[in-house]
């Protein structure tokens, strides 16, 4: 129901059928934006089972992990958005200054268009639906392109996504790369892509032939700093959030997932035997742990092992199963710094252990490699704390704790640099998808006759004062007093 098939040609209609809706202005309203996303909601809270269901089929997610990771944040989201919308959407008054006295100016978000929004198979429900909510918010009308490679999911939001809101102007186009390089082909107003830097790149090149903006929510290696941590009871807290983070989240298929740590070499030892005791408590039965994608990525991450430098460094773990498709935590010390687990992201549930002399050497390491989406670390010293904020670079910093970003509404999620550009989540996705238009509004009461040629020195200090904001020497100069 509501899916659209791919076929030559047909994409067109489809696409302008979107434009059309736009067009006619009913999504600019606020009460259809309203119930767009009371329809987001009620598409996550009645069909939850529903989800759950196919999150299992894709990825082998247990509900507690969908519950986490998709559902429950993407309601507390969609309910943030639904509550502070009016306020986001309203005018803001600005300053003006004496060069336009008198007159008023504003700021007045106006939506884009239409919006192509690509998602990704990691988090299928929530990569699409959360940028959605925001585009919709936005006043726009939007078409979205879930990954092929998460199929349960995106034939889900196919026949749901047409039930819960308008499907007139909310499209779901299903298909692999070549449905994508086809909707390319269009003029959208914004394109966000969530997924690799190699199709992040044919996106943009696309994009740039009808100047089309984009969103690039890419990945990379985000790296962890483990400081020494004195007492037992901090010691255990990081590693159960170092575990959740890296292993409870679609098993390290996560962009902002822990790649790999960066810690004390006197602290390793201890953190080694923390962590292998965590993941025992942690992950007792296998459905506690989702599964790996595909066999393509089974054999990707089980070849990252392969090389016998890495295999001799493992330190816990290292098999898989491919019948399951689940490879077990593991934990490496000291793989080599050039091969492939150390220079490509990882994207599984592989963690590299890299031993430094001190904390602080962690710094100069982050600050030779490409920005981060994530940067994390476990230290309680506030000085360590301020310097990785000033001296390094990435989307996002937290200290003491891992991945729980993602769930904040107040703070924007994206990219810098390699890992992408455009942010959004709460007010920064209603941002991404609006014009910020700058109005204007003069009045006929007082002409200054010194802008307008012919010109002479008294015109031209008259606009130095005025450019200055001087209004004492402006009065002087409107009295001939002072140049
Ligand atoms: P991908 O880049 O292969 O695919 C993503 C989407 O692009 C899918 O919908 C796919 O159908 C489409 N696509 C593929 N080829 C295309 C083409 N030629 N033209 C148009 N569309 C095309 O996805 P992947 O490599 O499996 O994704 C993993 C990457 O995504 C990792 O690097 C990960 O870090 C990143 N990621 C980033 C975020 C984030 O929010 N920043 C979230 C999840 C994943």
């Amino acid at each position: 129901m509501g899916e659209e098939k791919p076929s030559h040609g047909g994409l067109g209609s489809l696409v302008s059928g979107v434009r059309e809706v736009f067009e006619s202005g009913r999504t600019r309203e606020m009460e259809w934006r309203k119930a767009q996303l009371r329809g987001l909601i009620r598409l996550l809270t009645e069909e939850e089972e529903e989800i759950f269901d196919v999150l299992r089929e894709d990825l082998g997610k247990h509900r507690g992990e969908s519950f986490r990771d998709e559902v429950g944040v993407l309601v507390k989201s969609v309910r943030n958005t639904l509550n502070n919308l009016e306020k986001w959407a309203a005018p803001e008054k600005a300053d003006t200054p004496l060069v336009s006295f008198p007159a008023t100016a504003m700021v007045v978000p106006e939506p884009l268009g239409v919006v192509l929004i690509f998602s990704c198979w990691n988090l299928p429900l929530g990569l699409a639906l959360e940028p959605l909510s925001g585009a919709l918010a936005a006043g726009n009308a939007v078409v979205v392109k879930p990954s092929e490679l998460s199929p349960s999911t995106a034939a889900f939001l196919a026949a749901n996504i047409p039930r819960y809101l308008d499907a007139k102007a909310v499209k779901v186009v299903q298909g692999g790369p070549e449905v994508g390089e086809e909707l390319m082909e269009h003029r959208w107003d914004k394109v966000l892509f969530t997924g690799s830097a190699r199709v992040g790149r044919i996106i943009m090149k696309k994009a740039a032939e009808h100047l089309t903006p984009v969103a690039l929510e890419l990945g990379g290696k985000c790296p962890c700093i483990v400081d020494w941590l004195d007492s037992k009871r901090d010691s255990q807290i990081a590693v159960n959030r170092i575990t959740g983070a890296k292993w409870s989240t679609c098993a390290g298929q996560a962009c902002i997932a822990i790649d790999y740590l960066l810690v004390q070499e006197q602290f390793a030892p201890i953190l080694i035997e923390l962590l292998k005791s965590t993941v025992q408590r942690f992950f007792t039965k296998p459905e506690n742990m989702a599964r790996i994608l595909n066999e393509k990525r089974f054999h990707r991450l089980t070849s990252l092992l392969e090389d016998q430098r890495v295999a001799s460094s493992i330190v816990h773990g290292g098999h898989g199963d491919p019948n399951t498709l689940s490879i077990e935590p593991t934990v490496l010390l000291n793989p080599p710094l050039d091969s492939d687990i150390m220079t490509d992201e990882i994207f599984g549930p592989l963690l590299p252990i890299i031993t430094v002399k001190k904390t602080e050497d962690s710094i100069a390491f982050l600050k030779s490699k490409p920005k981060p989406l994530a940067i994390y670390a476990f230290t309680n010293d506030e000085k360590l704390k301020q310097r990785i904020i000033a001296e390094t670079s990435s989307g996002s910093v937290t200290f003491n704790d891992a991945i729980v970003q993602y769930g904040l509404d107040s703070v924007p999620f994206g990219g810098v640099g390699q890992s992408g550009f455009g942010q959004y989540h709460g007010k920064y996705s209603f941002e991404l998808f609006s014009n910020r238009k700058a109005v204007l509004k003069r009045s006929f009461l007082i002409e200054f006759m010194f802008r307008y040629p012919p010109w002479d020195e008294y015109k031209v200090g008259m606009i130095r004062h005025v450019f200055n904001f001087n209004y004492v020497s402006l009065v002087l100069a409107l009295l001939g007093l002072r140049r």
